[in-house]
């Protein structure tokens, strides 16, 4: 399928519906600009659609996600392509050619009305019945995510048995398990990246004990632990027995501002640390935390005031120092920390019953196949350097440096400005 060909109004294309592509997208559709907006994942929204509260507001972080979402998804100058990667991305002379891939879900989001009899009638879905099943298993038939615009079902693929139950009593045929994949090119003014982050993997810096222990979480992970719509509803409880914890670390720059991983600051781990670990006091009074930082960054507007309020609300209790063993201790006693306390100078240890790991947040392109990254102008760590050539020449959000989401919303308007101004023709 060919779009767009022989009309001289280009669109733009911007790849990755996070909140910096939405803005990007909302921005320049009202100017009335025509958007490709293409998204790997199944729902736009990004990182911040699996976030639980948002600083420093501390509102839910879905809500104002969610009107954005229905805004761009209902926009006539927006295309949005969700489940969809490029495959190539080429100059035509002033403009751009991209190969698209749509892998379109086996439960259609347009025609899926909710009614989860899909669900009732999954052989696997009926094979979940211990709390072990559900805590470890990825479900068959699940919500997209809760709160997702439009709200509706989808199919864990590797874990479906093809039995086509689901197709048959699906009342608006919104099911079907024989869906390939679709290919499709487009002709773009200009390209936008917003392709956001995501997590690196910790287990070389041994250290940390990242992989060895179920109470020992990634900050991402922890935020859907403990998130109201995540798989405890809110309950704070331990990973490995569902207990609640008594005492919780947060450890700050674990693989950032470190020469052997990151050296750069990842810029919103002290204030989502802070955001958490109040969190975790109001909804488990019992429950206590103690934040282990370099240095507490809290550098945006108001918040120093929100870290200020999070310590007292929370009762946090703030060390300086980075721990260099983090160990699972014997006879399941819980996790045991190893650190210099830099104000005291004096080397401790003390017993955690859960361990957040904060700090090791890298750029991400999805599914970016090398030869397709090779030809992108990328910094040493994978950011997009903004201008380096014609197909990087514009980006915002996490893609460009560490951004919140303030931050990421900024720049996703900057973005859309910068592409109008330098798409004119010349005069
Ligand atoms: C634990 C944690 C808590 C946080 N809490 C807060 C908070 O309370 N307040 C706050 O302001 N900030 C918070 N943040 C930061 C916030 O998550 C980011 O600012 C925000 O997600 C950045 O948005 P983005 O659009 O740049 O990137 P992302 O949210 O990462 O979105 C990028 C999108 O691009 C898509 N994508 C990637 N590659 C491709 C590809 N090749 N093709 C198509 N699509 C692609 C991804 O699937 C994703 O949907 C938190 C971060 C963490 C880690």
């Amino acid at each position: 399928m060919q779009l767009d060909e022989g009309k001289q109004d280009y669109p733009i294309l911007i790849i990755g519906g996070g909140v910096a592509g939405i803005t990007a997208a909302l921005d320049l559709g009202n100017l009335g600009q025509r958007v490709h907006l293409i998204e790997i994942d199944h729902w736009l929204g990004g990182q911040v659609s699996n976030l639980d509260k948002l600083y420093p507001t501390d509102h839910c972080a879905f809500c104002p996600l969610w009107t954005e979402i229905k805004k761009c998804r209902e926009h006539p100058y927006i295309t949005v392509h969700t489940c969809t990667s490029v495959k190539e991305l080429k100059e035509e002379g002033i403009l751009k050619k991209v190969t698209f891939v749509t892998h379109p879900p086996v439960i259609d989001e347009e025609k899926c009305v909710f009614c989860g009899h899909c669900v009732g009638v999954c052989p696997v879905e009926k094979d979940l019945v211990t709390l072990d099943d559900q805590v470890n298993s990825d479900h068959a038939i699940c919500m997209t995510r809760d709160h997702v615009y439009p709200p509706a079902y989808t199919i864990n693929e590797d874990v479906c048995t093809k039995c086509a139950l689901c197709e048959e009593i699906c009342p608006t045929g919104a099911i079907n398990l024989r869906r390939t994949d679709e290919e499709s090119t487009l002709i773009v003014k200009n390209v936008i990246w917003a392709t956001g982050f995501g997590e690196a993997d910790l287990s070389e810096l041994n250290e940390f004990g990242s992989g060895t222990h179920p109470d020992i979480m990634t900050s991402m992970e922890f935020e859907e632990w403990i998130s109201e719509t995540g798989p405890n509803k809110g309950s704070v409880k331990k990973k490995s027995n569902l207990e609640v914890p008594i005492e919780i670390a947060f450890v700050q720059c674990a693989g950032a501002r470190d020469k052997r991983m990151f050296p750069y600051c990842s810029a919103v781990c002290c204030m989502h640390a802070l955001k958490q670990a109040h969190w975790v006091k109001k909804r488990s009074p019992q429950t206590k935390c103690t934040i282990f930082f370099t240095d507490l960054r809290t550098v945006g507007k108001n918040y120093y005031k929100y870290a200020q309020q999070s310590i007292v609300a929370g009762h946090l209790k703030l060390v300086r120092g980075r721990p260099g063993l983090i160990l699972p201790l014997p006879e399941k006693e819980g996790l045991g920390i190893k650190y210099e306390n830099t104000m005291t100078q004096k080397a401790e240890i003390r017993r955690f019953d859960m361990v957040v790991l904060n700090g090791a947040l890298k750029p991400s392109i999805r599914e970016l196949k090398p030869e397709q990254r090779d030809r992108l102008s990328l910094d040493h760590w994978g950011f997009v350097k903004e201008g380096g050539d014609s197909i990087s020449n514009f980006a915002c959000g996490f893609s460009l440096a560490p951004a919140d989401v303030m931050e990421s919303v900024i720049q996703g308007s900057a973005a859309a400005w910068d592409v109008i101004q330098k798409s004119r023709p010349e005069r």
